[in-house]
C-alpha cells in the first residue's frame, strides 16, 4: 500500500483500476535538411485533419456537457487556425529546413510560454488548450496513436500528466470513476469539467504520480487529495464508509436544487453566486442561486492583453445579465494589490495592499473609470443590475464615483443611450466604513461585505503571507461585531446587505448571519447548496440568540465552542 497526496479538484471518493494515460509531454526529435514542400504538406493535411477531429469533438461534447462545455473547441479551433501561429511554424520549417512536428512544437512552446507568464491563474491555464491542439498535430504528423478514451468500457480512474480539454470531453461517467493528474490546478479545465461531470478528481500530484503502474486498484478521496495505491483491506472499509456518508450529503444537498432560500422557521434569504467569468455563470444556475452576489470583473482585464474596449465590457455583462433573472451584483474593476496587468505598470509601492488598489487607481485614471461605468450603465437595461464598488475608504470618494455615474448618465442619454434602473453600493472592506457605517447606508443602495479584506485590514494581517495566518480569525468577536454593525445600521437606513468573501460559504456561521438578519450570502457555486440547508435548519429567533452570546465573548475558541453547542442542540449537521 503507497500513499500519495495532490490537490482537491472535484470531491467524491472512488475505488477502481488505475488506467495510465500514455505521457503527452513528449518531445519530438528534430530532423534536418527535410524536403520542405513535403513537410509543408504534412502539415497543410494535419491541419485538415485536426480540424475534422475538434469538430466531432465538439459535436460529442455539446451532446453530453452541453453547448458552454462544446465552446472550448471553438477556442481550439482558433488556436489551430491563428495565423500568426501557422505562419510562424511554416516560415521555421522553410528557413531551417526541418521537419513539420519539430516547428511545431518549437513554435507552441512560444506561444505556451506566453500564457504562462500571465499573473491570472485562468490564462496560465489556457497553455494546455495550446498544448492540446498542438500535440494533435504533432501527433497527426508523426503519426502517434492518439488514444481513444471513449473505448473504455470497465470502471477505471484516469491517471495521466494532464487531462486535456479534449480528454475530458471523452470521459463516460459510467465508467471513468474519476482521474489524477500530475499538474494542474483548480481553475484548469480538466477540474471544472470534473465538477460539471461530477467525478472525484485530484490534480497537480507532482513526479511522484509515475510511481502508479497500469491496472493498480486505487482509491481516491477528491475532497481531502489522499490517494491510495494498492490498499490494505481495512483502508478498503474505511473508504467505503466514507464514500457512503459522501454521497448522503450530496444526495440531501441536490434536494436544496430549485428551493426558496428559508430558515427552519420561515424567514427568506439568499444564496447569491460568486463568478469571475461568463462561464461560471452556468455553475450558479446549476445550483439555482438566487443571482450573482459578486462578479469580479477584474479578470475581464487581466484575461486581456490591454484594456478591455466598452463594448468588450458591455456584451461580457449583458450576457450575465440577460442569463439570470435575479439581481446581478457586477463589481467595479478591482485591480492593484496582489492583482496586476500586463499592460500597465503599477508605480511600486511597498505595502500594495494598502495602496494603489482598485476604486483609488480608477479614480485616478479616468479612462479606464468612464470606459467602464459607460459598459455598465449601457448594461442597466438587460436585467436587474447592482454596482459595487470595491474598496471604499471615504464617504467622500462614494460620492465622487456616484457623481461620475450621473455625468456619464448625463453623457449616454446625450447620446440616445437609454439607461435602466440599476443600484449602487460599496465593498465594506476597510474598517473606515464599519465606524461610518450609519452614515454610509444613507448613501448607498446596499452593502457588501469583503470578509477576505475585512479581515486583513482588521487584524492588519496581509492575507498572502503565512508567517501571520494565525490572525486570519474568522470566529473572532471582533469581526462578528463588525458585521453585525453593518447589517443593524443597514437594516435601519432599510438597506440591503450581503457578504461576498469567503465566510459566506462556511457553514458554522451561518446561523450566526442568519442571526443577524444577512439578506444575501454569496459564494462560490460549489457552498451553495450545502449554506442552503443548514439555513433551512437554523431557526431564526434561536440564531438571534446565539449572536447575542457571541458578541460578549473575547476570544475565537470561545466562540466556536459556543456555535458547536448551537450545531448540537439544534440537530443540524456540519
Ligand atoms: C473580499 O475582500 O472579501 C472580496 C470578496 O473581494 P476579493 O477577495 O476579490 O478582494
Ligand atoms: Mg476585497
Amino acid at each position: 500500500m503507497k500513499k500519495l497526496l495532490g490537490k482537491q479538484a472535484s470531491s467524491g471518493i472512488a475505488k477502481a483500476k488505475s488506467f495510465v494515460l500514455s505521457y503527452n509531454n513528449f518531445t519530438v526529435k528534430k530532423i534536418d535538411n527535410v524536403n520542405v514542400e513535403e513537410q509543408l504538406s504534412k502539415l497543410t493535411d494535419a491541419n485538415l485533419t485536426a480540424e475534422k477531429q475538434i469538430l466531432k469533438l465538439r459535436e460529442t461534447t455539446a451532446k453530453k456537457l452541453g453547448e458552454e462545455k462544446a465552446q472550448i473547441f471553438d477556442a481550439h479551433i482558433q488556436i489551430l487556425k491563428d495565423p500568426e501561429m501557422q505562419l510562424q511554424i511554416e516560415t521555421m520549417i522553410k528557413n531551417e529546413k526541418i521537419n513539420a512536428s519539430f516547428a511545431i512544437q518549437t513554435i507552441a512552446e512560444i506561444f505556451k510560454q506566453i500564457f504562462l507568464s500571465m499573473d491570472d491563474e485562468y490564462m496560465k491555464e489556457r497553455e494546455a488548450d495550446i498544448s492540446d491542439v498542438t500535440t494533435r498535430l504533432i501527433k497527426i504528423v508523426d503519426d502517434i496513436e492518439i488514444q481513444d478514451l471513449t473505448l473504455i468500457n470497465e470502471p477505471v480512474i484516469i491517471v495521466a500528466y494532464d487531462l486535456t480539454p479534449s480528454e475530458t470531453s471523452q470521459l463516460d461517467p459510467k465508467y471513468v470513476k474519476g482521474f489524477i493528474t500530475e499538474i494542474g490546478g483548480r481553475t484548469s479545465h480538466s477540474t471544472i469539467m470534473a465538477r460539471t461531470l461530477m467525478i472525484p478528481a485530484i490534480v497537480g500530484v507532482g513526479e511522484s504520480i509515475k510511481k502508479i503502474e497500469p491496472n493498480s486498484t486505487i482509491l481516491m478521496d477528491g475532497s481531502t487529495g489522499d490517494i491510495i495505491i494498492n490498499p490494505s483491506e481495512e483502508t478498503v472499509i474505511e473508504f467505503e464508509e466514507k464514500e457512503i456518508k459522501f454521497n448522503k450529503k450530496i444526495e440531501l444537498e441536490k434536494t436544496f436544487i430549485d428551493k426558496e432560500t428559508v430558515s427552519k422557521d420561515g424567514w427568506k434569504t439568499k444564496v447569491a453566486a460568486n463568478i469571475g467569468s461568463v462561464h461560471d455563470l452556468e455553475g450558479a444556475i446549476s445550483v439555482s442561486a438566487d443571482g450573482v452576489g459578486l462578479f469580479r470583473t477584474e479578470f475581464l482585464y487581466m484575461g486581456a492583453q490591454s484594456w478591455p474596449t466598452e463594448e468588450e465590457q458591455l456584451e461580457a455583462y449583458k450576457t450575465v445579465l440577460e442569463k439570470t433573472e435575479h439581481t446581478v451584483v457586477i463589481r467595479t474593476l478591482d485591480i492593484g494589490g496582489d492583482k496586476t496587468l500586463n499592460y500597465y505598470k503599477f508605480p511600486k509601492e511597498e505595502n500594495p495592499f494598502l495602496g494603489y488598489r482598485a476604486i483609488r487607481m480608477q479614480l485616478d485614471n479616468k479612462e479606464v473609470l468612464e470606459t467602464q461605468f459607460r459598459a455598465l450603465l449601457k448594461a442597466s437595461i438587460y436585467g436587474k443590475l447592482a454596482i459595487n464598488i470595491p474598496m471604499i475608504a471615504t464617504i467622500d470618494e462614494f460620492l465622487k464615483v456616484k457623481g461620475e455615474f450621473k455625468r456619464l448618465e448625463i453623457e449616454l442619454e446625450a447620446e440616445g443611450v437609454k439607461i435602466g434602473e440599476y443600484q449602487l453600493g460599496i465593498m465594506v472592506e476597510i474598517p473606515s466604513v464599519v465606524a461610518l457605517a450609519d452614515k454610509f447606508a444613507k448613501h448607498v443602495d446596499f452593502m457588501s461585505i469583503g470578509t477576505n479584506d475585512l479581515l486583513q485590514y482588521t487584524f492588519a494581517a496581509d492575507r498572502m503571507s503565512p508567517s501571520v495566518s494565525y490572525l486570519y480569525q474568522p470566529f473572532n468577536p471582533s469581526i462578528l461585531r463588525f458585521i453585525n454593525t453593518v447589517i443593524t445600521e443597514s437594516h435601519k437606513a432599510g438597506k440591503w446587505t450581503a457578504i461576498c468573501g469567503e465566510l459566506a460559504g462556511e457553514p458554522m456561521l451561518a446561523p450566526v448571519f442568519v442571526g443577524m438578519g444577512l439578506d444575501e450570502f454569496s459564494m462560490s457555486s460549489s457552498s451553495i447548496l450545502n449554506i442552503r440547508r443548514v439555513i433551512s435548519e437554523t431557526d431564526k429567533n434561536a440564531a438571534s440568540l446565539l449572536v447575542s452570546d457571541i458578541l460578549d465573548l473575547e476570544t475565537e475558541e470561545e466562540v466556536k465552542t459556543r456555535i458547536n453547542k448551537f450545531f448540537v442542540e439544534h440537530n443540524i449537521n456540519l
